[in-house]
């Protein structure tokens, strides 16, 4: 059983039995559905949380929580506290479990407090296991927690998620009710895949620019790359299946369940997908694992890379969220029923979905866009800025004639039998569009715009958010519906008005982004104009009304996300000033040296005899001359733009300026260092080259 293998998690299996049922099972409804737990019942389980932490030797806790940085936080105490007689002993009490009190000064708050206001708490959630960190001498019992202000105001990411959680809960619900189903709780499931590159440890010390912005600025592209198509699924190669053991092993003792592994379409790129959980422990699994695969690459002399886009000619790296809702019978509301009533259900549930995203997918758009994320959407690689939904023949034709749908049902799914003697398989409800932003894949949506080093948690959220909103809204039309035949009418009517943000073909054509302009779909220009969209009034109201955030939450995650943009762009443009100044710029001087001493030296009455003889040398040192100048004309550019970004007031202009000049001017600057890199001597380049970073 894969649970009696997750021993470093205290999950509800150990829990149920260790507490009396009754116990148990009010605590178990907390976990459900979000409800508050009550202090006898918080106590009971801290006390078990305790004896099986001490059982298992842990010298520490801490409230582990996801700040606005993006990254987990926690601090680590120890269990000690002072007896009553004065000596030292070993103590941890419901209120330890429950309450944490980090210094808040240091991280981000968007403008809510004043540097000197520090006091922030982390309280345990208990709808996500604790467990235990194994280090070499000591062992840490993690306590999920989520993490606010003095007074009460949201820093978090994990907040938002578990209040949409309840959100999405309580509107699928009225949504059943008003077609007739009753269920006890709905419940947002989330399986991300996560892909990354894995590059060697030692090549990585050596890259500045990998080091320090986890991708690569400077390098010319690799002779061989992706263009054979030879690595999507081919043979995982040795070392890396040695580290992805590794990372299985401990993922599975922390409760991660893993579920495929693969080679993804760019060389030295994986992917590692856990099987679908709940959102919240979806999100909190997908912070551990990010860390297992950090942490354990270091071990096998390899360093992970997480960043949506480490090489500019390569596919960049995202994180698609698979996303569903299942009811406590374990139905899945996006599976096509068998009956009248199920069917009837599907169809409401889906109408809810699309008009929340058509009403809202400007929200999305801009709670996923980053500076990452920046460099890798829009290409032909990865969905683009543009949203839009593909639903596939099989819903197209049931969304044609819902009503047939509703009494017929689906037809019955073709086999597929190529060969005598090997099985038939049943064909899939719909071809795949693999250019699309968010695909409906069988039971599921795929969100496929999400960036490889985000969480999920606060994308999770929004979508929840948005579903819920148009849940609500078909719950609401639906409600003066007297008869079945009325509720497929209104429900027609409704879906026929959402069709705008649907959309089948192919999403890189240039003829779709006119279309979707057409269609009156957000398209992103900017990245600092897609963050502030996130303020937009319509936005606030929308958090407002389903009290996920307040309006200054959200204009405090604005703030904070235009910061860190203007923040990767300036470490970026540092990194590029020092990189040109102190390794292209050198190592092409030398090189030109070279070739200078070479035209210096060359016997003189050879030269006399053939007048020409050098010309091919001279011309070649006439443009390398005009390359390394172009390279120090854009340098001094980038020097003034260090002095202008400073000079700037107001973070919005400063953002536009890293989006409009510096990174545009930083690809000039790399465009150049790469031809000069494919012309300087090997000896003189003073870093490794992208081939030397991949192994095969
Ligand atoms: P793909 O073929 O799109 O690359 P993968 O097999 O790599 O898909 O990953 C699919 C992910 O979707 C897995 O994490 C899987 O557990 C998850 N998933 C499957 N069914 C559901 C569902 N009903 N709801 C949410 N996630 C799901
Ligand atoms: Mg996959």
């Amino acid at each position: 059983m894969y649970n009696e293998l997750a021993v470093q998690v205290f999950d509800l299996f150990r829990l149920k039995e260790q507490l009396p049922e009754q116990i148990f099972e009010r605590f178990r409804k907390t976990v459900d559905v979000k409800s508050t737990l009550d202090a006898d019942v918080a106590e009971l389980v801290a006390r078990e949380i305790k004896k099986w932490a001490e059982t298992n030797g842990v010298t520490h806790y801490t409230h582990w929580f996801q700040p606005l940085t993006g990254l987990t936080a926690g601090k680590q105490n120890t269990f000690l506290g002072h007896g009553e007689d004065g000596r030292v002993i070993s103590r941890f009490s419901g209120e330890d479990l429950i309450k944490g009190e980090p210094d808040a000064s240091s991280f981000p708050h968007g403008g809510m407090r004043s540097t000197f206001e520090a006091r922030g708490y982390t309280a345990w959630d208990p709808s996500s296991p604790v467990f235990i960190v194994k280090n070499n001498k000591s062992s840490v019992l993690v306590i999920p927690s989520v993490y606010f202000g003095y007074n009460g105001e949201v820093l978090d990411k994990k907040t938002p998620l578990l209040r949409s959680l309840k959100l999405v809960n309580h509107q699928a619900l009225n949504l059943l009710k008003s077609v007739g189903i009753n269920r006890r709780w709905v419940k947002n499931m989330v399986g991300p895949e996560q892909e990354f590159f894995l590059v060697s440890e030692e090549a990585f010390c050596q890259r500045p620019d990998l080091r320090t912005c986890g991708r690569v600025i400077f390098a010319a592209r690799p002779a061989r790359g992706q263009q054979m198509g030879d690595h999507y699924f081919g043979t995982i190669p040795d070392r890396v299946l040695a580290y992805l053991e590794d990372v299985e092993e401990v993922a599975t003792r922390l409760g991660v369940p893993i579920k495929t592994r693969h080679n993804e379409v760019a060389p030295n790129q994986f992917e590692i997908a856990p099987l679908f959980e709940e959102a919240n422990l979806a999100a909190d699994h997908n912070q551990l694992l990010m860390e297992i695969l950090t942490t354990l690459a270091r071990r096998h002399k390899m360093v992970c890379l997480l960043h949506e886009k480490p090489f500019c000619f390569f596919n960049g790296s995202g994180k698609h969220i698979n996303w569903s809702l299942m009811d406590d019978q374990g139905h899945n509301l996006f599976s096509i029923g068998k009956n009248r009533k199920s069917r009837l259900s599907f169809l409401a549930v889906l109408t809810g979905f699309l008009l929340g995203l058509r009403r809202h997918h400007d929200l999305l758009m801009s709670v996923l866009s980053s500076p990452g994320n920046e460099l890798r959407l829009g290409g032909h690689e990865a969905p683009p800025a543009i949203i839009s939904v593909f639903l596939g023949e099989e819903l197209q034709s049931i969304l044609a004639d819902i009503n047939t749908f509703w009494e017929k049902g689906c037809q019955a799914r073709a086999q597929v039998k190529f060969e005598a003697y090997i099985p038939a398989i049943e064909q899939d409800r719909s071809d795949r569009n693999r250019t699309s932003p968010v695909a409906f894949t069988g039971n599921k949506f795929e969100f496929r715009m999400p960036g490889s080093s985000a969480s999920i948690a606060f994308p999770t959220a929004v979508i929840n958010l948005i579903v819920a909103e148009g849940l609500a809204e078909v719950a609401k039309a639906l409600s003066v519906c007297r008869k079945d035949d009325d509720r497929l009418l209104c429900l027609n009517k409704i879906v026929k008005e959402q069709l705008g943000i649907v959309y089948e073909g192919d999403n890189y054509s240039e003829t779709w982004r006119e279309e979707a302009s057409r269609r009156g779909l957000y398209g992103a220009h900017s990245i600092p104009e897609t963050i502030a969209r996130l303020s937009d009034e319509v936005n606030l109201a929308l958090f407002e009304r389903h009290q996920l955030l307040t309006r200054d939450e959200i204009l405090a995650r604005t703030q904070i996300k235009t910061e860190i943009y203007i923040k990767t762009v300036e470490m970026e443009l540092r990194v590029a000033r020092i990189m040109l100044r102190s390794i292209c710029i050198p190592a092409a001087m030398k090189n030109q040296q070279l070739l200078l001493a070479n035209i210096r030296e060359f016997p003189a009455h050879v030269l006399a005899q053939n007048p020409d003889l050098l010309g091919p040398q001279e011309a070649f040192l006439v443009k390398f001359t005009q390359k390394i100048n172009r390279a120090m004309e854009i340098l001094s550019k980038l020097d003034e733009d260090n002095e202008r970004l400073k000079d700037l007031l107001g973070e919005r202009s400063q953002a536009d300026y890293c989006s409009q000049v510096i990174r545009p001017r930083i690809e000039a600057a790399s465009i150049i260092a790469a031809k000069i890199e494919e012309r300087v001597d090997q000896a003189y380049w003073g870093m490794p080259k992208a081939g030397d970073l991949l192994f095969r």
